[in-house]
């Protein structure tokens, strides 16, 4: 008997956490936190599982919407025993204390939901337990009713330091998680090599990029190129460019892009600018560089000259000196260092904001990215109506697998039963739409938070 059961996640880029109950071994797959949800909203259904067996969690990476919610999971199942790479492990230790500061002020108010410490953060990341790429090792939980072991391989999924996709097999059954895939290279990362997953039963698979044409999406020389270009013109234009990216994978990404234009002298020389929990990443990716699928190990981010934007107290330099900022948020969420800048940056028509990642709608990013210059805009419920006067652009630098690419991993997997997640409604139609096209006979499911799937 194999049964999943989305516990959040399913429907949008969430809180993604999905149960496998697997021959009585209870196993969680991620658990994250919704970035834009505050409080017990943000958190997986954890209810959904209260008399279900519980005894592993692998964390496929250690963005916030795959691991944000584990401490609070802990708090609740004190005795599951976590699994990541060794690189998520690390990454980790930094990010969710980053986070813990954070939630302190948020859910302090609300109530049944105690927020964790820092001891706790640290007893927690000391006790998960590191796994190497490509070695397997077995499982079994305490009702378990098989006498084969469940065998687990983490692989590289491609997406940012240390993500893996996680293979399941047991029984003759053959499961496959992708976790967030990517399978074409960026700039420091290596695109995934999916040739474990074949001659798979059971695909459980992302589908981020569904509903977005991946011409759209380009490569990521063409858009490099295309990124130097309009930098190129609000530097000479005397402006500053602002980059609001993920702290985790893009900062890094753009960083080593920027830089390498620089060098290859396509893109005008400027003061680069970084900062916060993004560089103490880049150190953890510097010092892994050898260990993973890695495109130019002899790239040392902390080598670059940059500067600390946190260092920054009149914004006017700016103004006076043009640079381009690698600064977090992503999505330019409210209270974060590029909502900081934004304000700043929507004022000065010589300047640029960039968007280069995923922008979940109803965000100020969103928001900025969709604006038309000199169209008047409202960045939070709050804040007053800004007028957009600097130059918006839109680049795409995927960290996600283009929809054709999901297909190809489906083919690849050749498994009869696909559960679409981690993608909003559209992008789950256009996948399970192709996905039929391409083999009649699959049983698709799209993955709902409560609604139990058995698949063996
Ligand atoms: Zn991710
Ligand atoms: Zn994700």
């Amino acid at each position: 008997m194999i049964k999943f059961l989305a516990l959040g996640g399913a429907d949008d880029v969430g809180a993604n956490c999905f149960y496998l109950n697997i021959f009585g071994t209870g196993l969680l797959l991620d658990c994250g936190a919704h970035p834009r949800k505050k409080g017990k909203e943000s958190l997986p259904q954890f209810d959904l599982i209260k008399n279900e067996p519980l005894d592993f969690a692998i964390i496929s990476h250690a963005h916030q919407d795959h691991i944000g919610a584990l401490p609070f999971l802990v708090q609740e199942f004190p005795h599951v025993i976590i699994y990541s790479t060794y690189q998520t492990k690390e990454i980790a230790d930094l990010t969710l204390h980053n986070a813990a500061n954070i939630l302190a002020q948020e859910i302090s108010l609300e109530e049944g939901l105690r927020n964790y410490t820092h001891e706790e953060i640290d007893l927690l990341v000391k006790s998960m337990r590191d796994i190497e790429y490509n070695k397997s090792f077995e499982l079994c939980g305490l009702r378990h009713s098989l006498n084969e072991k469940i065998k687990i391989t983490l692989t590289d999924a491609g997406h940012i330091l240390g993500a893996a996709s996680v293979i399941i097999e047991i029984a003759g059954q053959k499961i496959v998680y992708t976790g967030d895939i990517n399978l074409s290279n960026q700039t420091l990362m290596q695109g995934a090599d999916i040739s474990p997953f074949a001659n798979s039963s059971i695909l459980l698979t992302e589908t981020t990029y569904g509903a977005t044409d991946s011409e759209k999406l380009g490569g990521w020389g063409g858009e490099a190129k295309r990124f130097a270009k309009h930098a190129n013109k609000v530097l000479h234009s005397g402006g500053s460019v602002l980059v609001p990216v993920f702290a985790l994978g893009k900062t890094q990404e753009l960083l080593a892009t920027v830089y390498n234009l620089m060098q290859r002298k396509i893109l005008t020389e400027a003061t680069i600018y970084t900062g916060g929990i993004g560089k103490e990443i880049s150190n953890i990716y510097d010092r892994n560089r050898y260990l993973v699928n890695y495109c130019n190990k002899e790239l040392v981010l902390k080598d670059i000259p940059q500067n600390n934007v946190l260092d920054v107290e009149d914004l006017n330099i700016f103004k006076k000196n043009p640079g381009i900022v690698i600064a977090s948020s992503g999505m330019i969420l409210r209270g974060t260092t590029s909502y900081k800048l934004a304000e700043y940056w929507l004022k000065q028509s010589n300047f640029g904001i960039f968007g280069v990642g995923y922008m979940d709608i109803e965000t100020p990013g969103y928001k900025i990215m969709n604006a038309k210059k000199g169209e008047n805009i409202l960045l939070s419920e709050t804040s007053e109506q800004q007028k957009v006067l600097c130059e918006i652009e839109r680049f795409y630098f995927p960290s996600h697998s283009r929809r054709e690419d999901l297909l190809t991993i489906a083919k690849k997997s050749n498994a009869s039963k696909i559960i679409l997640l981690h993608g909003e409604t559209e992008a789950k139609n256009w996948i399970g739409y192709h996905l039929l096209e391409q083999k009649k006979s699959i049983k698709l499911y799209s993955a709902e938070p409560g609604k139990q799937i058995s698949l063996v």
